[in-house]
This record gives C-alpha cells, sequence and structure tokens, in this order.
C-alpha cells in the first residue's frame, strides 16, 4: 500500500493525523503503517524522522515500495485515528543541512565543473565529496555568493517533470535515472535529481559556512554547516576565542599571532634550558669522578634530561649511573647508563623488583618504576 507523503507536500508540518493501516511486532519493535505521514524515512544522504505516534516514540523510519514503515516502542491499533508529532528540531537541522548543500554544490560544480560524489550529515558537521580539484583559496568568495542566496530567500521547488520537460531539462545527477525523476530546484543556484525534503525558502537556511576544504581521491571533501548547528559551533569557537584572549591579553582578533609569538618565546626557553641543563649536570658530574656505581634522585626532570644527567655521570664515574625523577605517588622515571656494564640484567631485575616497564640496550636502559624512594634505595644496596 503507497503510503501518502505528507513531507513532500508540506515539507514544514510538524504534526498531522493518519489512519493506523496495521501495525506488527518485529524483533521487540513495532512496525506501523499508515495511511499518510509527514515522517521521512532515510534517503538521499538525509537522516529519518523520529518523533511521537500517539503515546509510542517512532525509533527508525524506514521506505519499502512506496510503503513508509515507522519502527515504534509501542503498538498502534489499526483502524485508529493517531496524532503524530515530529522531533521538529531534528527534521530542520536536516534540511538546513541538506538545502545549504544543494546551493553548495550548485555553486561548486558550475564554477569548477566538478560533480558532487558524496555527502553526509555528520554528528558536527556535514562533508561534501568532489571529484575535482577545488582551490581552498576560492571558498571565501563561494561561502559569501551561498550566503547571499541564503538572504535573497529564494524559493526551493520539488516537482516531478513530464516526460519531454525532463528530457530538454540540465539536472545534477549522480546516475542515470528513468522517469519519473524529482527535481529539486534550489532558487535557480541548483537544479538537481532528489528525494530529500528542503526548506521552502532558503531563508530559513539561515547561515552557510564552509569549514574545509582537503584532497580526498581525486578530488576535494568539503566539511560545511548550516543553520543552528553552524550558529552553535561559531559561538563554540567564539568561545574557546574569548578564552585564549584573556589567557594571552590578545585582542579577540589578534589570538593567532599571540599563540605563534608564545610558541616561538617558548621553544626559545627551551633551547635555554636545555643548555644549562648541561651546563649544570657536567658539574654534578665531575663530583663523582671515579665515584663507582652512582644513584641519584632529582626533582622535575624530563625523561630526556634524566637521560642526559645519567650519561654524563657514566662518563667519570667509572661504574652504573642511575637517575630516578618522580613522586612517590605516581612513580618515578629512570635512566641507567654505564661505560662497562651490560645492564641488560639489571634492567629486568628493576623491572620486577621495582613494578617497573622500561627497557634500552647493553650500556642503557629507560623506562618507569611504581615504587618508593625507600624500595628503590633498598633494592641498589642489595645490587
Ligand atoms: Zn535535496
Amino acid at each position: 500500500m503507497e503510503t501518502v507523503k505528507l513531507y513532500y507536500e508540506d515539507s514544514f508540518m510538524q504534526e498531522f493525523t493518519a489512519q493506523v493501516v496495521s501495525c506488527v511486532e518485529q524483533n521487540g519493535k513495532w512496525a506501523v503503517i499508515l495511511d499518510q505521514t509527514a515522517f521521512y524515512p532515510e534517503g538521499g544522504g538525509q537522516a529519518c524522522d523520529l518523533g511521537k505516534l500517539g503515546d509510542a516514540n517512532v525509533l527508525d523510519v524506514r521506505e519499502q515500495d512506496d510503503t513508509v514503515i515507522h519502527l515504534c516502542d509501542r503498538p498502534l491499533t489499526p483502524g485508529n485515528r493517531v496524532t503524530g508529532i515530529l522531533d521538529w528540531d531534528r527534521r530542520l537541522d536536516q534540511m538546513q543541512q541538506h538545502s545549504g548543500e544543494h546551493i553548495v554544490s550548485g555553486l561548486l560544480c558550475s564554477r569548477f565543473g566538478c560533480s558532487n560524489v558524496g555527502f553526509h550529515v555528520g554528528a558536527d558537521v556535514v562533508t561534501i565529496d568532489f571529484d575535482a580539484p577545488i582551490p581552498a583559496s576560492a571558498l571565501p568568495e563561494v561561502e559569501l555568493e551561498a550566503n547571499r542566496a541564503v538572504w535573497q530567500d529564494l524559493p526551493f521547488r520539488c516537482w516531478y517533470p513530464a516526460k519531454e520537460e525532463l528530457e530538454s531539462l540540465p539536472y545534477r545527477s549522480k546516475k542515470q535515472l528513468p522517469w519519473p525523476v524529482r527535481i529539486v530546484d534550489a532558487g535557480g543556484y541548483d537544479r538537481c535529481a532528489c528525494c530529500g525534503v528542503h526548506v521552502k525558502h532558503s531563508g530559513s537556511i539561515g547561515i552557510i559556512k564552509l569549514l574545509s576544504c582537503v584532497k580526498f581521491h581525486q578530488g576535494v571533501r568539503i566539511e560545511m554547516a548550516c543553520g543552528h548547528r553552524a550558529l552553535k559551533l561559531l559561538g563554540e569557537i567564539y568561545e574557546q576565542n574569548r578564552q585564549v584572549s584573556q589567557a594571552f591579553s590578545a585582542k579577540l582578533l589578534q589570538t593567532g599571532d599571540a599563540a605563534r609569538k608564545m610558541n616561538e618565546a617558548l621553544s626559545a626557553e627551551k633551547f635555554r634550558s636545555t643548555g644549562l641543563e648541561k651546563k649544570l649536570f657536567s658539574l654534578m658530574a665531575a663530583q663523582y669522578r671515579d665515584a663507582g656505581d652512582v644513584v641519584l634522585f632529582e626533582n622535575d626532570l624530563s625523561p630526556a634530561a634524566i637521560r642526559e644527567l645519567a650519561d654524563a655521570l657514566a662518563s667519570v664515574c667509572g661504574g652504573t649511573a642511575a637517575v630516578f625523577s618522580g613522586k612517590e605517588e605516581s612513580g618515578y622515571n629512570v635512566c641507567l647508563c654505564s661505560r662497562t656494564e651490560d645492564l641488560r640484567q639489571l634492567g629486568k631485575q628493576i623491572n620486577e623488583a621495582l613494578h617497573g616497564r622500561g627497557g634500552g640496550k647493553p650500556g642503557f636502559f629507560q623506562g618507569s618504576v611504581n615504587a618508593t624512594r625507600e624500595e628503590i634505595e633498598k633494592f641498589f644496596e642489595k645490587e
């Protein structure tokens, strides 16, 4: 039985009444068929509608041979009339993304002679794939033009052209389609074979924001967001930038510059402190000349600095140098160096006795241990 598709008659219908034609149990859910419905089934890259049919929650909507099937969490009585209410935020979001995609695809395909080969509405952003290269530098201008199309509040028209009209009508399509074909005209910016539901006028898209353009197979993948989700995303980005601006004491439009300068300053500081550490470690090592085996605990050393100090010590002490840095609660990082001894056996013992994780090569062991300073010192007294 063909379901009357109210979503094609009025894409802004949020509530409707219908008669329950049948209701069958299906894997713990109820497959409900109505004489008419405003619930759009999944298709054309667009997600299905959710909402309520009477007291039942609609969990999924599919189409099978022109019949729309609503999967519900409880049964409905055939013959009864029921009120359907759509999750409108979800539907409007889907229509904003999908309709925005038409305008962007129409602009890009006519400008760069490419075809749209993929469309996906993700949880956060929408991706559109094109089969030809599009320079990222073209995006700002395309974005502006797409938004001008929104501001003009142009009508979206969907219809099934007669056979003769269809034959002479240029339109985008992923594949050759047999008549009849549903065509959508996106305010003159795009003409495309499409089974989806769209806004009635482009103004309802709200805003079109192009986010990125990266190489994808032979062409590009463009990320974008439209309408409410674009507003939400841009709001979140604005808030992040406000925090960065506050942290750097930089103006809102100068945070990038402030972050770059901070990175440069940090690199210079790292270079300087590594140099100072090197000098300090060789001074420390001089005190352990010919001291034999050495075990040192130092605060707040990075794994690289631990290695540097252990190496400096091993070069003068004539035995094995062990350097630990860390805290009782979180464990210690360790490095062992020796110019004469093979440390592989000792490394294994450290891993076993001090709950360590580490390895290396004959004269070198590096890793971490989960033991107290007292336990570590006891272990080395025995060794
Ligand atoms: Zn469409």
